[in-house]
């Protein structure tokens, strides 16, 4: 279809989305697929959540609501970052949104437009891209190598800042590899942005709460020096299960807050009141389900990690957080769509190829392992059948 406005042909998509569309049409036809590839946890949102919402509804809370959120849920929002990240920040900066994807969304019209540049991780979460691209900026590959554990090199990204450049986006946890940055890299990026002070960061903390062993989270809200030009991303899809309410948030600095609140005020008005009410519940209440998903998930992780590496031509580095590992697999010369879609179609087992997150992860698949123990293991038997095979 011609006629658009050119910038829509330049729209990429999310691949998860569309291996879930096929993975549910193989399902119909009734073969037993096993979900690998979509980034949603497997547990129900906790019940003390979903009452809350229910009591929302209940209590007549069905018009719109303030377009940035209801005030006791941002005031919960800074109060769970200064417990968790030690750092105060103020609920008027805090922009609740339909899930954290909107925050992207928004930050990449804020600063993207042709001529200028923005730095994005590869390989990193679709979104990014597709959202730069659309607005005509130039996606910069941000390389995130196996051999530095997924995450970047300070010197290799400040190696690729110039005048043109608008926006670093960051995300760590990260997706798709599980990647965490050490704080000692943040170190020297922060140092060495001094000599960029108009360069923006979006920080992507939407894993924060899920690390593992000794990871620590370290949110870039934390350096004074980056205060006026830090946007973190977060919510609630990934650590309360709750990917279905559509509820994030993004904590804009003050000097751009406005914008992305006209941004919002245009495209959602406001997010679903009572999926605000389950919001603050979530984060007041007990984080039990929480901890218990993490303990589950590390569990997993451990699990596969052990079992990949003991498969010939696969090599898979123990990731840090999220509930992703991102082994590196050899089949002949297979690409990682081809060995996606053969254990798809062939052992129906949905995957996501890492080269749908970048160039950089080509050669590798994005496993989630937000799936049960007994699928896992069903997942390891078949991929032993296919290298072997
Ligand atoms: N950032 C990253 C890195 C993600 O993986 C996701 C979800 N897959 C999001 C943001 C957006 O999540 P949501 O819109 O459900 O809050």
């Amino acid at each position: 279809m011609d006629g658009l406005n050119k910038s829509m042909y330049d729209i990429g998509s999310d691949s998860a989305f569309a291996i879930l569309a096929r993975s549910q049409e193989l399902a119909k036809s009734g073969k037993k697929v096993i979900n690998l590839g979509i980034g949603q946890p497997d547990f129900p949102t906790p019940p003390n959540v979903v009452e809350a919402a229910i009591k929302a509804l209940s209590d007549g809370h069905h018009g719109y609501t303030s377009s940035n959120g209801i005030l006791e849920l941002r005031q919960a929002v800074v109060d769970d970052f200064l417990n968790r990240n030690d750092v105060s920040i103020d609920p008027n900066n805090v922009l609740i949104t339909p899930g954290g994807k909107s925050i992207i969304f928004y930050t990449m019209l804020m600063f993207g437009q042709p001529g200028s540049e923005i730095i994005t991780p590869d390989p990193g979460f679709i979104a990014y891209k597709s959202m730069i691209d659309y607005t005509g900026a130039k996606a910069v590959s941000l390389p995130h190598r196996m051999k530095n554990n997924f995450s970047f090199d300070a010197e290799e990204l400040l190696s690729l800042v110039n005048d043109k450049t608008k926006l670093i986006i960051l995300n760590s946890p990260a997706n798709p590899t599980g990647g965490v940055v050490p704080k000692s890299e943040y170190d020297k990026l922060v140092e060495g942005l001094i000599k960029f002070p108009k360069v923006f960061i979006l920080s992507d903390e939407i894993y924060s709460r899920i690390l593992f062993d000794d990871h620590k989270h370290h949110t870039l809200l934390k350096y004074p020096e980056l205060k006026e030009r830090v946007i973190v991303l977060d919510g609630w899809s990934k650590t309360y299960s709750m990917t279905g309410w559509r509820l994030g948030y993004g904590i804009f600095p003050k000097n751009i807050f406005s914008y992305a609140e006209k941004l919002a005020i245009n495209c959602h008005s406001c997010v679903n009141s009572a999926s605000q009410f389950a919001g603050i519940e979530a984060l007041k209440g007990p984080q039990k389900s929480v901890n218990d998903m993490i303990e589950k998930f590390r569990t997993r992780r451990n699990f596969l990690v052990e079992q990949l590496n003991l498969i010939n031509n696969v090599d898979c580095k123990k990731p840090g957080g999220a509930f992703y590992v991102f082994p590196r697999i050899k089949k002949n010369d297979f690409t990682s769509v081809e060995i996606s879609k053969f254990l798809l179609e062939k052992k129906f087992i949905a995957t996501v190829p890492g080269s749908s997150f970048g160039e950089n992860g080509e050669g590798f698949l994005r496993i989630s392992y937000a799936n049960t123990l007994e699928n896992l293991k069903e997942f390891i038997k078949c991929l032993k059948q296919f290298i072997d095979e």
